[in-house]
C-alpha cells in the first residue's frame, strides 16, 4: 500500500497492534500524512514432510522451508547430509502437483543423488561360488591382487569386469565396476587384508559353479 495522499510508499511506523497481521499506524515520509497500514506477513520456517529414496530403501524425514516460497519437482535440496532431487510433490488436497506453494505441501518425495556404487563380487571356492552385492563409495578403488574379506572369509581379487572390459591387471573405481572376481583364500593364509567389505554387503547368494 502507498500513501493515500501522495502515493509515496515509504513510511515510519508510529504504532502497531495485533500479532500475526499487524495493524500499523504509519506516517508518510514524503508528506507526513498519517494513515493505517497492514504489515506485510513475515515468512516463517515450516517443517515439511519428506520421503527420501535411495536404491530400494526409503525413509521419512523433514526439511525446513520458508512459507513464502514455491517448490517444484526437479529442485535440488540438501537433506540428511545428502544431495537430493525432488521427484514428486503432494499438496494438502492429496494431489500430486508439479509445483506448489510451500504452505500447501503435504509431502515431498526426493531421490538421493549421492548414491553408492553397487557392484557384484563373486568369490570362487573351488567350484562353489559365493556372490555378494555390495554398495560402496563411487570412488572406492579395487585392484587386481587386493586381499579383501567378507564375513570373515578372505579372498584375492583376480579379475574385474567394468562397464567396458574385463581386466586381469590394474585397478578400477567402484563407479565403473560391474563385478569383481575373487578366489577364496584358506583360513591359514597369512596375507594382510586390505579391506573388509562385510558391512557393505546388501545381498549374498551361493551356488555351484557351472562349467558349460
Ligand atoms: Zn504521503
Amino acid at each position: 500500500m502507498v500513501c493515500p495522499s501522495c502515493g509515496y510508499d515509504d513510511y515510519e511506523i508510529l504504532k502497531s497492534k495485533g500479532k500475526k497481521n499487524k495493524e500499523l499506524l504509519v506516517q508518510c515520509l514524503e508528506c507526513n500524512h498519517v494513515y493505517h497500514e497492514i504489515a506485510p506477513e513475515e515468512a516463517y520456517e515450516l517443517d515439511v514432510r519428506v520421503i527420501i529414496s535411495e536404491f530400494e530403501k526409503s525413509w521419512k524425514t523433514s526439511i525446513k522451508l520458508y512459507s513464502d516460497e514455491y517448490l517444484e519437482t526437479g529442485t535440488l535440496l540438501y537433506i540428511d547430509d545428502k544431495d537430493v532431487e525432488v521427484t514428486s510433490i503432494e499438496n494438502n488436497d492429496g494431489n500430486r502437483v508439479y509445483e506448489c506453494p510451500v504452505v500447501d505441501i503435504k509431502t515431498i518425495w526426493v531421490k538421493s543423488l549421492d548414491t553408492l556404487a553397487r557392484i557384484g563380487i563373486s568369490i570362487d571356492n573351488q567350484g562353489n561360488v559365493i556372490s555378494h552385492k555390495i554398495e560402496v563409495e563411487q570412488e572406492f578403488i579395487i585392484s587386481i591382487g587386493d586381499i579383501g574379506e567378507i564375513n570373515g572369509l578372505k579372498f584375492k581379487v583376480y579379475g574385474i569386469k567394468t562397464l567396458e572390459r574385463n581386466m586381469k591387471k590394474g585397478f578400477a573405481y567402484a563407479r565403473v565396476i560391474k563385478r569383481v572376481y575373487g578366489k577364496l583364500l584358506s583360513s591359514k593364509d597369512k596375507s594382510k587384508v586390505k579391506y573388509d567389505l562385510t558391512e557393505y554387503v546388501v545381498k549374498t547368494t551361493s551356488k555351484e559353479k557351472s562349467y558349460n
